[in-house]
C-alpha cells in the first residue's frame, strides 16, 4: 500500500468538505488576555483578541496560579518522575485530590493526566467491570465518554438529550435486574445548554441507577464555590461520580472524579488509563489547587463572568445577530454554513484581530456550524464593541439571516 497516498487523500477529502482543521499560532503573554501574539503563517506576529478560549475566567494567568506553579518548580522541579503507583505521587497530587473531594462533597477525589482520560478511564472500567452494566448515554455527550463507553464494550443505551421522558421509556424497557449507570453532561459546549439534573436523579433513584456527571463546562464557574450547577442547585450528594477538568475555568490542565472512596479506589486500581501514565508534573497540581482554592472563596471572577455573557448577548440582539438562547456561559452565533463561518472566521482574525475557531462537523451538525463565543471577565466593553461591530459588519457581505430585532 502507498502510505503516504492514502494520507494524502484522506486528507483531501477533509479539505473538500471545508472541515480541515487549521490551528492559530499563538503566544499567549501573561497579564495579557483576551490578547495574545497570534503568528501567520508567514511568521508574521500580530496582536489579536481571543473570544474563543475554554480559560473561561483567565485563571490561566492568575497570580496567585502562576505564583504557585513558580513555586512548585523551584521545589519539587518539573516533572513526578513517575506513575502515581511508581515514584509519581507527589504531595500536591494529594492536597490536589483532597482539595477536589472538597469541593464536590465527596468522600475521595482522583487526578488523571485531562478530563478526556478521566471521562475514558472511569466510565470504561465501570463499564468493563461491573457485570452486565447497562450505560444510559445522553445523545450529546462529549466524545471522550462515548470512547469509555465503547472501550467498556458493555451495552449501551443513547436516549435523546436532555429528554427526561425518553431517559424514563428507556430505563423502564431494560432488564429491571441490570445495574445501571446514567451519563450525561451539565453545561453542553457547543448549545450551552444544562441537563435537568434533579429529573435524571429522581429517574436514576426509581431505577436503581449510579449518576455519572461531566461538570467540565461548570466547574469554576457556578456554585457558590465554583462546585459546578450540581452545587448551585444543592443536588451534589444525588450524583454517584462528578467528573471535571483543571483545563478550562481552572486554567491549568488535568481531569477528575469525585465520589465515594471505594469508588475512587476502584478506579485507582482497576483503570488502565489512571494506572499506566505518568504522573501530572506537581507544578500543575499546585497551580490547580491554587486555582481551586482561589475559586472557592471569590466571587468576583464568576460574577463578572456572568455580567460580559448579559453584555455580548445584548449587544448582538440590538444588532439582530442570531445567537442560541441558553442559560450558560456559552454564545454560539449561529452560521449554518460550514463555508461562511469559515469566512467569517478568517476576516475577523486578518481584518479585525478578532480571533473566533469556526466550529463545524463533526464537532455539531451540519447547518448548524457556528462561532462559538466564550466572554471572559477580562473582556472589556471596548473588546465587546469590537467584536459586535466586526460581526455586524461581515453578517451583511455575507448574506446572512438577520434575528428580528
Ligand atoms: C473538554 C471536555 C472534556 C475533556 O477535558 P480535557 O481536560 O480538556 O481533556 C471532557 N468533557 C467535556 C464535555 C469537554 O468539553
Amino acid at each position: 500500500m502507498d502510505f503516504e497516498a492514502y494520507f494524502k487523500s484522506e486528507l483531501n477529502g477533509l479539505h473538500e468538505e471545508g472541515r480541515y482543521r487549521v490551528f492559530a499560532d499563538l503566544e499567549r503573554r501573561r497579564g495579557q488576555f483576551p490578547r495574545a501574539i497570534r503568528y501567520a503563517a508567514d511568521g508574521t506576529p500580530q496582536e489579536v483578541t481571543v473570544w474563543c478560549s475554554n480559560d473561561y475566567l483567565g485563571m490561566g494567568q492568575h497570580p496567585k496560579v502562576v505564583e504557585a506553579m513558580k513555586e512548585a518548580i523551584d521545589h519539587c522541579g518539573a516533572g513526578a518522575g513517575g506513575t502515581r503507583n511508581i515514584s509519581g505521587t507527589n504531595h500536591y497530587h494529594v492536597l490536589l485530590e483532597r482539595e477536589l473531594a472538597d469541593l464536590h462533597g465527596k468522600e475521595s477525589a482522583l487526578i488523571f493526566t485531562s478530563g478526556y482520560v478521566s471521562n475514558w478511564a472511569a466510565l470504561g472500567t465501570l463499564g468493563a467491570k461491573i457485570p452486565g452494566l447497562i450505560v444510559f448515554s445522553d445523545a450529546l455527550n462529549h466524545a471522550s465518554m462515548i470512547e469509555g463507553i465503547r472501550y467498556a464494550k458493555c451495552e449501551k443505551v443513547i436516549w435523546r438529550h436532555n429528554d427526561i421522558a425518553d431517559l424514563e421509556a428507556k430505563l423502564a424497557a431494560a432488564d429491571p435486574k441490570a445495574p445501571k449507570l446514567i451519563a450525561f453532561e451539565s453545561v453542553y459546549s457547543m448549545d450551552g445548554d444544562i441537563a435537568p439534573i434533579k429529573e435524571i436523579c429522581d429517574l436514576a433513584d426509581k431505577y436503581g441507577a449510579m449518576t455519572y456527571l461531566d461538570e467540565v463546562h461548570a466547574v469554576g464557574m457556578y456554585g457558590s464555590r465554583g462546585g459546578g450547577i450540581a452545587e448551585r442547585e444543592g443536588l451534589m450528594d444525588r450524583l454517584t461520580v462528578i467528573e471535571g477538568t483543571l483545563g478550562k475555568a481552572f486554567g491549568v490542565m488535568g481531569g477528575y472524579i469525585a465520589g465515594s472512596a471505594a469508588l475512587c479506589d476502584f478506579i485507582r486500581s482497576f483503570a488502565s488509563g489512571f494506572i499506566f501514565t505518568t504522573a501530572l508534573p506537581p507544578a500543575l497540581a499546585a497551580g490547580a489547587v491554587a486555582s481551586i482554592q482561589h475559586l472557592k472563596v471569590s466571587q468576583f471572577e464568576r460574577a463578572r463572568h456572568q455580567d460580559r455573557v448579559r453584555k455580548v448577548r445584548a449587544m448582538l440582539d440590538a444588532n439582530g445577530i442570531p445567537h442560541m438562547a441558553n442559560p450558560s456561559h456559552i454564545v454560539p452565533i449561529m452560521v449554518g454554513d460550514a463555508a461562511k463561518c469559515k469566512w467569517i472566521s478568517d476576516i475577523l482574525l486578518d481584518s479585525f484581530h478578532v480571533y473566533v475557531q469556526p466550529i463545524n462537523y463533526p464537532t455539531v451538525p451540519k447547518k448548524t456550524e457556528r462561532l462559538r463565543i466564550t466572554p471572559t471577565p477580562l473582556h472589556s466593553d471596548a473588546d465587546i464593541e469590537h467584536l459586535v461591530e466586526a460581526v455586524h459588519s461581515l453578517w451583511a457581505r455575507c448574506a446572512l439571516a438577520r434575528a428580528v430585532a
